[in-house]
């Protein structure tokens, strides 16, 4: 009987919550990623929220940070990346590199504005220094000591590597001995091959992801943190793979810290504009409302129990949709980030800072009982009646106060090439020929 098979081989959705999330298999999360019926979104969504409250409570946590992506020079030409720049592609004029000098007082600025964290990622600049990474580092903890150096994804971890001519967990280690006191999980996307093939072909592959993660715990001594990037070529089976793929190494390593879903910004997304060679037909332009809501909720079921902390990230999201996203899962704001760069070059229009003052308001707005309270990187709490100095410098005019991506393409102030051109002249670069054949996409593997 065909009913019969069905109903045995498909458990329901309740079924599956009453299992989450030890006995939940790749279909199941797919299924619960998958639900249309008002009743099953509702179900999913109120078994998150119940999940939040008893994992984390009615607390909304966020850290004072800052970002510095000192450079959009990059060697890969990843289809969803719409901040860097190809130092000798047709936006040349357009690439930044931002000079030590320059990071420590984004780093002081930051700290005398109560920023407990810096948090540093950027392209893949062709004819770096073998002590790229190790310097940047440096010379952030030289200006600011006490701050908590967030750094380098694992992407420029194995770039990094490469330059140094080292293993990735012997670089890991030279990482943390100057400076580095956790990485950012970024360049995961999803941690399935044949997605990252076709939206960044290149990239640093999957093995060499969770390779990274392991060596940062267990070698390193460093945390991470894991994000997934939803809303274009992907279906909810690959999602699930990714759930449960960073559920297990969780489990084997305890290096997440928290679990970050990044909606897809599409509106200058190489690989959805037509014009581009790049540009993939099957891509879709971000995620639906529904689908924000239930892959947030989906983290919670599937991860709350290993990791505790799912995020929202506001520069993807408008306020409306945070505040739901809080409502479904989630206990994490992020960072204040003062430069968000990534999604405002990507087209997104929330803005590049978001003060502790606006995130009272998000965070009360999503229940009566949920208030606001400081965090550090690591989730220690530090404040539970939050206020900086951010909120009066900030105010409305953040761009202004910070500078913003914008402005940094269109300045002559920080030209990648002039950069180049000094660090050569310092004998710190690496010679042309190397930069040339660095440039080949796949040149990082
Ligand atoms: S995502 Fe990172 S590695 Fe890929 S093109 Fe952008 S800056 Fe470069």
């Amino acid at each position: 009987m065909p009913c019969r098979v069905l109903r045995t081989s498909l458990p329901s959705v309740r079924e599956l919550l009453r299992r989450a999330p030890k006995r939940l298999e790749v279909e199941h999360v797919t299924t619960l990623l998958s639900v249309e019926d008002p009743n099953d979104v509702a179900e999913v969504i109120q078994r998150a929220d119940a999940l939040r409250r008893e994992q984390t409570g009615d607390a909304v946590s966020f850290v004072i940070n800052r970002n510095i992506n000192f450079t959009n020079a990059c060697i890969k030409r990843c289809g969803f990346c719409a901040f860097s720049r190809t130092p000798r592609g047709m936006h040349k004029s357009e690439t930044y590199y931002l000079p030590l000098e320059e990071i420590a007082r984004r780093a002081r600025e930051a700290r005398d504005l109560g920023a407990t964290e810096v948090c540093v990622q950027a392209g893949l600049p062709p004819g770096a220094s073998a002590d790229l990474y190790t310097r940047v580092a440096s010379c952030i903890k030289e200006a600011v000591p006490n701050i908590h150096l967030h750094a380098f994804s694992p992407e420029e971890v194995l770039y990094g590597a490469q330059l140094r001519g080292v293993t990735t967990n012997e670089y890991l280690k030279l990482l943390r001995d100057a400076g580095v006191d956790s990485l950012p999980g970024t360049a995961a996307e999803i941690l399935v091959q044949e997605i990252r093939d076709k939206i960044s072909p290149g990239r640093i592959t999957v093995s060499q992801w969770i390779r990274i993660a392991k060596e940062a715990r267990l070698s390193a001594g460093l945390r991470m943190t894991a994000t997934v990037m939803f809303g274009h070529v992907e279906t909810p089976a690959h999602i699930a793979r990714h759930l449960l793929t960073i559920r297990a190494l969780q489990h084997e390593v305890g290096v997440f810290t928290e679990f970050v879903p990044l909606g897809f910004v599409h509106w200058e997304a190489p690989m959805c504009r037509e014009h581009d060679p790049r540009y993939l037909a099957e891509c879709r332009d971000g995620p639906s409302p529904a689908q924000r809501l239930l892959v947030h909720a989906v983290s919670r079921i599937v991860l709350g129990d290993c990791i505790r902390n799912i995020q929202c990230s506001w520069p993807k999201e408008s306020p409306e949709g945070t505040i739901r996203l809080l409502q479904a899962g989630c206990n994490d704001l992020g960072g204040t980030l003062m430069n968000e760069s990534i999604s405002s070059a990507a087209g997104a229009k929330h803005g590049q800072v978001m003060t502790p003052r606006e995130m009272r308001r998000i965070a009360t707005a999503a229940g009566p009982e949920r208030y606001l309270i400081q965090r550090d990187t690591l989730y220690n709490i530090l404040h539970r009646e939050p206020s900086c100095a951010l909120d009066e410098y900030a105010g409305t005019k953040g761009n202004l106060r910070f500078g913003s991506f914008h402005e940094l393409l269109k300045s002559n102030r920080f030209r990648f090439h002039d950069a180049l051109r000094s660090e050569t002249a310092n004998g710190t670069s690496r010679n042309r020929s190397t930069w040339v054949r660095s440039r080949a996409p796949d040149a990082v593997q």
